[in-house]
């Protein structure tokens, strides 16, 4: 084993360095009796985008009702709750902080007050200016209940409802105002209301079921509650439904398409389609181009359960390397994994994941990852083949170094926690004790998602170039906007 030099066997993290953001959904005008189930269904096939909370506001008879919890879905909604929640139309939401903390109070929807009724919302993403906007705001007597930026568009609404004339003046001084990533479902008490930020960083699309209008993070919640798939919510355009109806409004703020380029490396549901490409076609693609950036002679390829299984498949057709299943995931390790101590930790990836001896001895495996942010788990899995008897362990990225956080609802760490911020390739690659690494391009990353518009993904993460200025601090370091 060559000198390495990083320290990276101590990790409890199976997927380290990145988490999802949240996942929204909205169901309008709802006629039969089991829209709580139907939300319920829709929001267990949002759950990748967030685990720590989820929580349902249901319209029924002028009122809003709310039902939210720190937990998943199966364990938040019970047939008990679910049967007690009754009504025509609904949001919800599942949560991963990235503003806030994991709190009771930070889930969502929130429900509150202004002068229009009663409104419900629930968020996904980040906005860049938020704290400035809270200091203002609280300057001027505002209280806030929760620390998310998700509260600063509440009380927004809430604000401008006092001088507007309509929801859709609100909503358009709204988004005059705040700056960053956001995609949203608002329930009143007449209409349900989607809006995409901008760039559309976040994803939204618009399903119908029946007479009803459906809402959702993405599409593979559509299939969930035998929805129909649509459109996508452009970048800036904000949806009313109101009963059968829905009016589309195009407001000024529509930029240029900068989509997250991360919801289809990662984030996103491989059944799900995102701007026009599907997510599944989009990691087959980067595996194909991984092969023709970064060809190497194998025996076989092998992907990294499960975000890298998609482009390992891809690479494995591209280069006519057999395909093999050696890294088996124990599907029944959840959030409350014990851990009690360092000792127990260190054997956390080993209980989550484990090695198919008889696939890999003898053999020259080429494994593939969809990321490498803190190259923890990427040592832990090499150290795992080679234990198995792997003669040479290549390991190929489908994406590019990642060298810059995300300020835009993906908790991607600060700079100082980045690999590849901090070490060239080949100082990983002999942390990670590879025969080999190699990462996608941008360039290719770019052409990976067919179907999707020509320059329409936002890759701030990878490049810098964010679609928007992100306020730093002296010390480089992103806190928000600062007064
Ligand atoms: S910075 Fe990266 S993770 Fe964040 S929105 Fe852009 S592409 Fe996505």
């Amino acid at each position: 084993m060559g000198k390495r030099v990083l320290d990276l066997s101590r990790s409890d993290e199976l997927k380290d360095g990145i988490h999802e953001a949240c996942g929204v959904l909205g169901i309008s005008n709802y006629q039969d009796d089991d829209l709580a189930h139907m939300m319920y269904f829709g929001l267990y096939a949002l759950q990748h985008r967030g685990q720590e909370s989820c929580g349902i506001a249901i319209y029924k008879d002028g009122e809003i009702t709310g039902q939210k919890g720190i937990g998943l879905v199966p364990e938040v909604f019970t047939e008990k709750t679910l049967d007690r929640m009754d009504g025509t139309s609904a949001i919800g939401h599942t949560r991963y902080s990235t503003t806030g903390g994991s709190s009771i109070e930070n889930s969502q929807p929130l429900i509150f007050n202004y002068k229009g009724g009663k409104i419900a919302l629930a968020h996904n993403g980040n906005l860049v200016n938020a704290t400035k906007i809270r200091y203002e705001l609280e300057n001027k007597g505002a209280i806030f209940q929760t620390a998310t930026d998700s509260e600063v568009i509440a009380n927004l609404i809430s604000r401008y409802g006092l001088k507007c004339k309509d929801l859709k003046e609100v909503l358009i001084k709204t988004m005059d105002v705040i700056k960053g990533a956001y995609a949203l479902v608002i329930l009143t008490q007449k209409k349900l209301v989607g809006i995409r930020d901008p760039w559309g960083l976040r994803p939204l699309c618009i399903g119908k079921l029946g007479d009803s209008y459906v809402l959702a993070s993405e599409n593979c919640a559509f299939d969930a509650i035998g929805a129909d798939f649509i459109r996508d919510v452009e970048p800036g355009e904000i949806i009313f439904i109101e009963d059968d109806n829905l009016i589309s409004i195009k407001t000024n703020y529509n930029k240029a398409h900068k989509s997250c380029i991360f919801e289809h490396i990662y984030f996103a549901r491989p059944d799900s389609v995102i701007d026009g490409a599907s997510i599944y076609r989009s990691r087959l693609e980067a595996g194909k181009l991984l092969v023709k950036e970064y060809p190497v002679d194998a025996d076989l390829v092998v992907g990294v359960p499960d975000s890298g299984i998609t482009a390992a498949i891809g690479y494995s057709r591209e280069s006519g390397i057999p395909y093999g299943e050696a890294l088996i995931k124990n599907r029944y390790v959840g959030r409350t994994f014990i851990q009690p101590n360092q000792k127990l930790r260190e054997r956390s990836v080993g209980i989550k994941l484990n090695a198919l001896k008889e696939e890999i001895d003898g053999k020259r495996i080429i494994i593939i990852d969809d990321s490498l942010v803190r190259g923890t788990t990427s040592y832990k899995i090499v150290q795992m083949l080679k234990n198995a008897g792997a003669k040479e362990v290549h390991m190929r990225i489908s994406s590019p170094p990642v060298l810059n956080p995300c300020y835009f609802g993906i908790d991607i760490s600060s700079k100082e926690h980045l690999i590849a911020a901090n070490y060239t390739i080949e100082e990983i690659r002999e942390s990670i004790n590879a025969d080999s690494l190699a990462f996608l391009s941008v360039e290719s990353l770019l052409k990976a998602p067919i179907g999707a518009p020509a320059n329409c993904f936002c890759t701030g993460c990878f490049t810098g170039e964010y679609p928007m200025k992100v306020p730093m601090n002296s010390d480089n370091v992103f806190r928000g906007e600062q007064c």
